[in-house]
């Protein structure tokens, strides 16, 4: 549904029953609105004529249609997300000062923040105390592994996790830039539609990496002293592939995803985000409605163990902090 040709194609109109089917047997796909339950009235899905986010105008050149101003559209907001605590972590750099940045141009992407001084940064956030607390931050932000820059940049489809696993499975930024469609396709989750989107956007991020290489931010991703090649340590679930669903409870409430995969990782394991024959093992919150989940029955037939999250709790224990 980002598609406005796929939409005039399909003639959907807002309130529509829609068939879905499974693409490449994974994802869900508008097929056909169901006209004979199209209610009264209903509107052709109306398309927007400014960007959403801007208000500035749409690039309509492809397909799926962009803001013409390009990344700089999300400009602030993606500054904010690398700054988070998981990509960055330049704690204070929130969305006042970044709205100043980049206001003031100093900040046109990512790797401007390794190159602001003191003077910029207490403009920006209008003490010479917090200037200086900042330009400390970012002088330690420049030494974070590979998979936390990475995620930095923000490449479409690739969140914390995904970051974790290319920048393990590669390695070296360098290494992420010469990967083709077939070569990306190796990291765990990363099919054959992701793939050349994830290398088509790091071609395109080329003048922003280049900047953050000659800004002497880290490129590389630290291995675990006691990992093997594969990211696996030793550990409760060494070896194992671990896939989670459902909220999580008791110890491991309020855990999302990503924790959980960290979490994973550290007891020596890796995160699998769908039960295949490579599962080792299912942590499933029981539903409310007490149905199983799809996983859950996925999991029962290819007699892969499932465990509570207060099983799985016990299991790792030792790795709960
Ligand atoms: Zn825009």
């Amino acid at each position: 549904m980002h598609n406005p040709a796929d939409i005039r194609r399909r003639d959907l109109h807002l309130g529509d029953t829609v068939t879905v089917y499974k693409a490449g047997d994974i994802i869900p796909r508008v097929q056909a609105a169901v006209v004979r339950l199209r209610p009264a009235g209903a509107v052709e899905v109306p398309l927007p004529d400014a960007c959403p986010r801007c208000g500035g105008e749409i690039n309509k050149a492809q397909e799926r249609w962009r803001c013409a101003k390009g990344t700089s559209c999300a400009l602030p907001a993606l500054i904010e997300y690398a700054a988070g605590r998981e990509m960055l972590d330049i704690d204070g750099l929130g969305r006042t000062y970044v709205a100043s940045l980049i206001e003031s141009g100093a900040v046109t992407d990512v790797a401007d923040l390794f190159t602001l001084t003191v003077d910029q940064l207490t403009a920006a956030s209008g003490s010479a105390k917090r200037g200086a607390k900042l330009a400390e931050q970012i002088e330690t932000a420049r030494s974070r592994p590979l998979s936390r820059v990475f995620c930095a940049l923000g490449v479409l489809g690739t969140g914390r996790s995904m970051s974790r696993r290319i920048a393990r499975h590669f390695g070296t930024m360098d290494a992420i830039r010469q990967a083709d469609a077939a070569a990306m396709q190796d990291v765990e989750g990363i099919g054959p539609e992701k793939a050349p989107v994830v290398v088509e956007q790091v071609a395109a991020l080329a003048p922003v990496i280049e900047k953050l290489i000659a800004a002497g931010v880290n490129m590389t991703e630290p291995e675990e002293p006691t990992a093997s090649v594969h990211g696996e340590g030793p550990g409760p679930l060494a070896g194992k592939v671990v896939v989670v669903t459902g909220k999580m409870a008791g110890p491991l409430d309020g855990l999302g995803r990503s924790e959980m995969n960290a979490l994973i990782e550290k007891a020596g394991g890796r995160a699998g985000s769908s039960v295949n024959s490579k599962t080792s093992i299912l942590v499933a919150a029981p539903s409310a409605s007490g149905k199983p989940s799809s996983k859950a029955v996925r999991a029962a037939e290819l007699g892969v163990e499932v465990l509570t999250p207060e099983a799985f709790a016990d299991l790792v224990a030792d790795h709960l902090t």
